[in-house]
């Protein structure tokens, strides 16, 4: 994926304090090319790329992160911009039935989708579809949906195909109000390539049957094919949303990224296989992680985000350099760390986690956090800022307060006198490194 590409230019970059011009500019490169391989449209990547760099060049680096995972979020937050932001709802009328158009080329998956659709219907929403067999050209096709309705348990309306589509339109509209029916759910012909009478017809039931929503089903795995099918399709008829078919399939997803931004159609649904369950709601978040082939490190850069709050971090910084860390300080991070989740989970899913052997069976103690949490909750105030003072008595009066043995005191308190002592080395090595009155 687009995360292989990143990580050499990640790694160069690694360490640094701010990310410079030329640091972004090199990981642009990059995603420029990996996103072209994924076939995304050509104006698509250069915007795109242009929005990018200019939210990262400069941009201090958050703590907890790395320059080229700062570089990374960005690049995922405007991946999932540019498929729509948030996940999209699905309309309901104020009079029911809500009426659905499935629109789109021969073999894209409109039947399917119908039945897939009508099913997260009813399960999801806990509606009652009707499915509407309108495409009387393709030989078998209301046989399809009459199939799919018997494996659902729901109505199929059809009326032959000797009646016009835009006449069966009407007539199921009808029915579904007699029944109760919620939604109505029209299977439409498709053809090879867009042709004026195909559209005219599709423009006749619209213009008859006033759908809430006209969803073009595309074939993910025809690439710009796709794209350029929905633009057209949008301009000749208007669409509400599109379905993505197909994604199961070896698609590298580039027609993901680009629909939205060429078509002026948000993705409301993908469909991730035949079954007719394998249809799923469009998170735009979600298919950005699925093209950075990231999710892992996506999720850790989250985590981190969450819970280390900047101002926190930034005094912790200080009180290194001034060495002035307390016991209490350090309870606070311990608390921190434990918030990102259980820590072995943590590891594994830092970059490179999965080449290091052995880390499956490396299980970091959670208890033994929680019992160096118990030591220092015991201590008093006076104790967690002057651990020297903790002479034998009340080293003995510890342990008893925290259910812990005074060897176990003793140990927290030696690594905490360790901790520090390495602070002060490094941080004076840092103050060597700068300029006189570098920094107050
Ligand atoms: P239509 O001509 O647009 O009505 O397309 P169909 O619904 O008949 O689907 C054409 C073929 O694509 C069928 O074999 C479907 O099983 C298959 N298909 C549809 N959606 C998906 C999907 O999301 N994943 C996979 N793998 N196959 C699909
Ligand atoms: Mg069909």
């Amino acid at each position: 994926g687009l995360a292989d590409r990143l990580q050499n230019t990640m790694q160069k970059i690694r360490g640094k304090g701010k990310v410079s011009e030329a640091d972004v500019k090199e990981m642009m490169r990059e995603v420029r090319l990996a996103l072209l391989e994924a076939d995304v449209n050509f104006k698509v990547v250069k915007d795109f790329i242009k929005k990018v760099s200019e939210r990262s060049v400069g941009q201090e680096v958050m703590k907890s992160l790395t320059p080229g995972q700062q570089v990374i979020k960005v690049v995922k937050e405007e991946l999932t911009e540019l498929m729509g932001g948030e996940e999209s709802k699905i309309a309901v009328a104020n009079r029911p039935p809500t009426v659905i158009m499935m629109v789109g080329l021969q073999g894209a998956g409109k039947t399917t989708t119908t039945g897939k659709l009508a099913n997260l219907l009813r399960k999801k929403y806990n509606r009652k579809p009707m499915l509407v067999a309108a495409d009387v050209y393709r030989p078998a096709a209301i046989k399809q949906l009459e199939t799919l309705g018997k494996q659902l348990d729901m109505p199929v309306f059809s009326l032959g195909d000797q009646v016009s589509p835009v006449e069966i339109a009407r007539q199921a509209i009808e029915k579904a109000k007699e029944d109760h029916n919620d939604y109505v759910i029209i299977d439409t012909a498709g053809r090879l390539h867009i042709d004026e009478k195909l559209m005219d017809e599709l423009k006749e039931i619209k213009e008859l049957s006033n759908p809430n929503e006209i969803f073009l089903v595309v074939d993910a795995m025809t690439g710009q094919d796709a794209v350029n099918v929905a633009q057209s399709f949008n301009e000749l008829l208007g669409l509400t949303g599109v379905v993505l078919t197909k994604l199961d399939g070896d698609t590298r997803g580039g027609a993901a990224l680009s629909i939205r931004a060429v078509s002026k159609t948000p993705i409301k649904f993908v469909g991730l296989g035949e079954k007719l369950d394998a249809l799923e709601t469009f998170h735009p978040e979600r298919m950005a992680s699925r093209i950075l082939g990231m999710g892992d490190v996506l999720t850790l850069i989250e985590k981190a985000q969450a819970n280390v709050d900047e101002e926190k971090a930034k005094e912790l910084e200080k009180k290194m350099r001034t060495a002035s860390f307390t016991l209490d300080d350090f309870l606070e991070q311990l608390g921190q760390v434990r918030n990102m989740g259980p820590l072995d989970e943590l590891l594994k899913m830092m970059p490179g986690a999965n080449k290091i052997k052995g880390l499956d069976n490396l299980q970091v103690d959670e208890k033994q956090i929680s019992h160096v949490e118990a030591i220092i909750q015991s201590m008093t105030k006076e104790e967690k800022e002057h651990p020297e003072i903790i002479n034998a008595s009340r080293r003995k009066r510890i342990a008893k307060g925290s259910g812990r043995t005074v060897p176990e005191v003793n140990r927290l308190l030696k690594q905490f006198e360790d901790m520090k002592k390495m602070m002060k080395q490094m941080t004076g090595m840092q103050q060597k490194g700068k300029k006189k009155g570098g920094f107050k």
